[in-house]
């Protein structure tokens, strides 16, 4: 029965996977991995959707269609975005050169200075990449309601997809640092863009 099983899996995303495919055109594939793990992402080379059989069996149809909806919006947004992650970094590098310049005096409090301001530039520089990536996210969860919606899914799959984490209180690292926006914020900025 467990080889049925995964056998049903495999036919249940393929289907799910090349509907919402058809809806934005890509040509990708889908990469199945039979783990344990509840992990899926998007590859650009090779131009795979990779999940693992877990996911496929943790999620119903339309939270399915979700999932992969949310990493198909990556690809269709993956120009905008590198291009706003060069802009960030481009501004930064300006900033960082500007303030090395208009240091006053030389020799030791100088180099400091230079060291000080590096690693603070260094810093800001993360923080600011990471709350980009956070923002992108949200982008593309609502580009993801669009697809699933238009593949003849349910998009407020979406909401139920996020609340199944549940709410995690953030310590003040993580809520600077996180790649991705809390799930909970995620599911309801979904319901209201529903609404
Ligand atoms: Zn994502």
């Amino acid at each position: 029965m467990e080889v049925i099983k995964v056998e049903n899996s495999y036919k249940r995303a393929e289907k799910i996977f090349n509907l919402i495919k058809n809806v934005t055109g890509l040509d990708y594939k889908l990469n199945i991995a039979e783990t344990s793990e509840y992990v899926w992402e998007v590859k650009y080379a090779p131009k795979t959707v990779f999940i693992s059989t877990r996911a496929i069996d943790e999620v119903d149809d339309d939270e399915l269609a979700f999932v992969f909806s949310h990493e198909f919006a990556h690809v269709l947004k993956k120009e905008i975005h590198q291009q706003q992650l060069n802009k960030l970094r481009e501004k930064h590098v300006q900033q960082y050169q500007e303030s090395i310049k208009n240091l006053k005096g030389g020799g030791l409090s100088k180099f400091f200075w230079v060291i000080l301001y590096t690693a603070a530039g260094f810093a800001g520089g993360y923080v600011k990449g990471r709350s980009l990536n956070r923002d992108q996210e949200r982008t593309v969860d609502e580009l993801a309601i669009e697809i699933t919606q238009e593949a003849g899914f349910d998009p407020s799959a979406g909401v139920k997809f996020f609340a199944r984490d549940g709410y995690q209180a953030r310590g003040f690292w993580d809520s600077i640092l996180a790649t991705h926006p809390d799930s909970m914020e995620r599911a309801e900025r979904i319901r209201n863009k529903l609404k």
